[in-house]
């Protein structure tokens, strides 16, 4: 989805704005705590309206397995 390609679809009309803001009122996730959150950015299919969450800075992520409360899936 972030390169462009919708999975639902194979359509390339896959967009982004990093500023946009979800109205569900909040566009991040608390991790931990307060002090330790990601930013979510939405890439939307333009053609089948799927839409995918990804996290704004990967490096936000990395110590997701040693989190607490947070468990691989699957
Ligand atoms: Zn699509």
């Amino acid at each position: 989805m972030k390169n462009g390609h919708c999975p639902m679809c194979n359509s390339m009309e896959v967009y982004s704005n990093p500023k946009a803001e979800f109205r569900a009122g909040t566009d991040f996730v608390d991790l931990e705590d307060e002090e330790n959150e990601i930013y979510l950015i939405a890439c939307v299919c333009k053609d089948c309206g799927f839409a995918a969450m990804f996290v704004e800075d990967l490096d936000d992520i990395k110590g997701l397995p040693k989190m607490k409360g947070w468990k691989r899936v699957g």
